[in-house]
């Protein structure tokens, strides 16, 4: 059984019909990278930098950053690592970060709107990831993307620090898809950006109008609504006018029911949490691309999150 799991960690993410789908692991420390790259991961496609910068008084700095961002890149060996830029404010406050509070923190200053609003802590980070590629494939990312001129300052800040290192400008710079700004600005987005990956817990708070921590409303706040299943739809056709690729890193990557429906809208990149790695790339390897496009064609046009279920469950049973 051992080897038999080992064996399967070892192979690629690669429908029946030959599609590459990229199977990675959400990291939030260096301690979780090499079990899961054990697991199967192909890589990471999220670090979340923010659990490097909570629960302290000051915020870590360049050296230090630069010395974790390695460290994990060399655990991976050479696979990617798919850095986020600091994603807190809203429900994840850091004390040395002062946020003013606010009636409305998920529509407030979160996200990359922190980072722009605080020029020192977006440089120093963008200097350690960009000190960090040394290490392997680091590419950078940003949270929370609203509007195309907010990629356009991220990039701005990144060749300034890239020529201050005496660095080329070719580390990609993807953009997080979390906002329904952003899924139907894609084409524009990716006009601009290496790739796209789409945040689907901020993204389906945000088109359903959900707070996704919210208890009362929790049982609705339903990423396999159809609502968010379009957004998605509507933001894969706009990457590929530019032939960016777009991946999933939040919860949907995670669910066997979403998978097939996320490949077949042209999705192409899974990062999931790492207990979940082993199960999606089976899956990703058991589908053909052409049996999930038409289970997303039929998922776009019903109307209920229930519906979109039982089209999904239909497939899976097919699979045994
Ligand atoms: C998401 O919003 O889907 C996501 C991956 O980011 P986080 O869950 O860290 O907000
Ligand atoms: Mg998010």
């Amino acid at each position: 059984r051992k080897a038999a799991a080992r064996a399967a960690a070892a192979l690629e993410g690669r429908t029946t019909d030959g599609v590459r789908i990229e199977v990675s692991a959400n990291l939030g420390k260096l301690a979780e990278a090499a079990p899961a790259v054990a697991g199967g991961a192909e890589g990471c496609g999220l670090l979340r930098t923010e659990f490097l910068f909570l629960d302290r008084a000051v915020a870590p700095d360049e050296d230090e950053q630069t010395a974790d961002y390695a460290a994990i890149a060399r655990a991976l060996e050479g696979r990617p690592l798919v850095i986020r830029l600091l994603d807190i404010g809203g429900d994840k406050p850091a004390p040395y970060l002062p946020i003013a509070p606010e009636e409305n923190p998920a529509l407030g200053l979160r996200g990359i709107r922190v980072a722009l609003a605080h020029p020192d802590i977006l440089a120093t980070q963008l200097r350690a990831v960009l000190r960090a590629g040394e290490a392997g494939d680091v590419r950078v990312m940003a949270p929370m993307i609203a509007k195309v001129s907010e990629l356009r300052a991220v990039r701005a800040a990144m060749q300034v620090e890239s020529a201050a290192l005496g660095l080329g400008a070719d580390m990609p710079l993807g953009v997080m898809v979390e906002t329904p700004a952003a899924a139907v600005m894609a084409d524009g987005l990716a006009a601009e950006c290496d790739f796209l990956s789409i945040g689907t817990n901020d993204l389906t708070q945000y088109v359903l109008a959900m707070d996704r921590g919210n208890p009362a409303v929790a049982g609705s706040v339903d990423g396999l609504d159809p609502a968010v299943l379009r957004m998605i739809d509507q933001c894969c056709r706009g990457a590929a006018l530019h032939g960016k690729p777009v991946g999933v890193c939040g919860g949907l990557a995670s669910d066997r029911l979403a998978v097939p429906i996320l490949i077949g809208l042209g999705v192409t990149k899974l990062s999931a949490a790492p207990a979940a790695v082993a199960e999606v790339k089976a899956l990703v390897r058991g589908v053909s691309v052409d049996r999930c496009r038409t289970l997303a064609a039929a998922v776009v046009q019903v109307s209920t999150a229930a519906e979109v279920r039982a089209l999904a469950a239909a497939l899976l049973e097919e699979l045994g």
